[in-house]
């Protein structure tokens, strides 16, 4: 498939090294992390060492310098060989550390980037709770100041890397009383090595069974000011929103990537099996079916294309991501589930990659907001408020 994007010959070593390490160190170990319900440590430092994690932090920081487009590259790979379990880089690298970037302090940046570049460090962001989470302003952790510290109270749930992080970026209230609501909203470094942190349960989820996600309990849990992300006050929910772009966007080049994934499964599955003497993909409804899911494919990877490179050029896309990340999470889910019915009982089997993507490929429509959510700021965006 051509593409809008323009790889350098750079992008494309990187590639090739990342799919390698993929192959040799990943993919035949994946089916145990499965059952592991997580993925090894070592895998975190393997990939610090080669330059997989935080590749567009700069040197200075630990980072590798790179831009946008070696991020494409990872979470595209990862989706090409359907190794879910690396899900939690793409949220290190794309989501969590560049809070840090972004926002931190820099005496925060150089304590914590170059760790969480080399692996030392693996992150975590605790936004959701058991009873909060699209309406983010009405979360009840809070991190009131005491001294030269805060102290944290609350519970989180749904926290991916939950069960291997070393570093939790929380959303907490440091004044319950603001208003509006998230005004009060602050952002914590808090490291997983403090004694108010617990760990809950490693959740059992439907599908993507070799990432953790967790519950968090933070019990009178005492932080230095310093942990206080740009160390001002009621930040936080600005600090998150300006990030969501491009949070939405490679959640949205991910599932592009996962829904081309699957399409080739069909695509070959329908060309190889047989039935009343020709090959499955020779019935017309099949044969129209693969048309239509492969123009679906071929739409998404055009719309995904040209907001990576009007993202890199720095262009305010708030309505766009959001249209990407609700059309191709659900573009996906579809393709997937055409793809099942193309494989007939096969499609239900899990030593089938489609019947492992059908478990799998659910959860993109509702975190990373959910596609309701997607819809309600689009349409604001274009009718405004009520
Ligand atoms: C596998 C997994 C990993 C996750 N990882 C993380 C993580 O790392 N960190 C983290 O903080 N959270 C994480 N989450 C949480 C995720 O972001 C939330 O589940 C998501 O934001 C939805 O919140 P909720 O589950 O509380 O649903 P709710 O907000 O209760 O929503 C329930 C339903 O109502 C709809 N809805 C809600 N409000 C509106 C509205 N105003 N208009 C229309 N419809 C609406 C929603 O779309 C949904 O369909 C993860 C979740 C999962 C399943």
């Amino acid at each position: 498939m051509d593409r809008l994007l323009t790889f350098s010959e750079g992008h494309e070593i990187y590639r090739k090294s990342f799919r390698s390490w993929l192959e040799k160190e990943v993919v035949p170990f994946h089916d145990q992390w499965e059952k592991d319900r997580r993925v090894p440590r070592h895998i975190w430092t393997q990939a610090g060492e080669l330059g997989f994690l935080c590749p567009t932090i700069p040197e200075e920081y630990g980072g590798a310098g790179g831009d946008f487009l070696h991020s494409v590259v990872l979470a595209e790979e990862i989706e090409r060989v359907h190794a879910t379990g690396l899900g939690g880089i793409p949220l290190h690298n794309d989501i969590i550390a560049p809070y840090i970037r972004e926002h931190g302090t820099e005496e925060q940046k150089l304590k914590y980037l170059p760790r969480c570049a080399s692996g030392e460090l693996i992150l975590a962001v605790a936004m959701t709770e058991p009873n909060a989470g699209s309406d983010l302003a009405a979360i009840q952790a809070t991190a009131i100041a005491d001294g030269d510290e805060y102290v944290i109270n609350g519970q989180k749930t749904f926290i991916s890397n939950g069960q291997c992080c070393d570093l939790i970026v929380v959303v907490a209230k440091t004044d319950p009383k603001a208003q509006p609501a998230h005004a009060g909203i602050s952002l914590l470094l808090v490291e997983a090595t403090n004694p108010g942190f617990k760990r809950g349960r490693n959740l059992e989820k439907v599908g993507l069974h070799a990432q953790d996600t967790s519950e968090m309990f933070f019990e009178g849990c005492r932080v230095p000011k310093s942990a206080l992300l740009g160390g001002v006050e009621g930040k936080g929910f600005y600090q998150l929103m300006h990030e969501l772009q491009q949070e939405r966007l490679i959640t949205a080049v991910g599932s592009q990537a996962a829904a081309e994934f699957a399409l080739a499964q069909a695509l070959q599955y329908s060309c190889e099996r047989r039935a009343f003497g020709k090959r499955i993909a020779d019935f017309q409804h099949h044969a129209f079916k693969i048309a239509e899911m492969a123009t679906q494919v071929e739409l998404g990877r055009c719309f995904v294309d040209r907001l990576v490179v009007e993202h890199m050029q720095g262009k305010p896309l708030l309505k766009e991501v959001s249209m990407a990340k609700y059309w191709v999470t659900d573009m996906l889910h579809k393709v997937v589930d055409d793809g099942v019915q193309l494989h007939g009982g096969y499609g239900y089997m899990l030593e089938y990659p489609i019947g492992k993507m059908y478990q799998d490929c659910r959860v993109q429509r509702i975190f990373a907001g959910s596609n309701e959510i997607m819809k309600l700021i689009i349409s604001r965006q274009l009718i405004g408020r009520g």
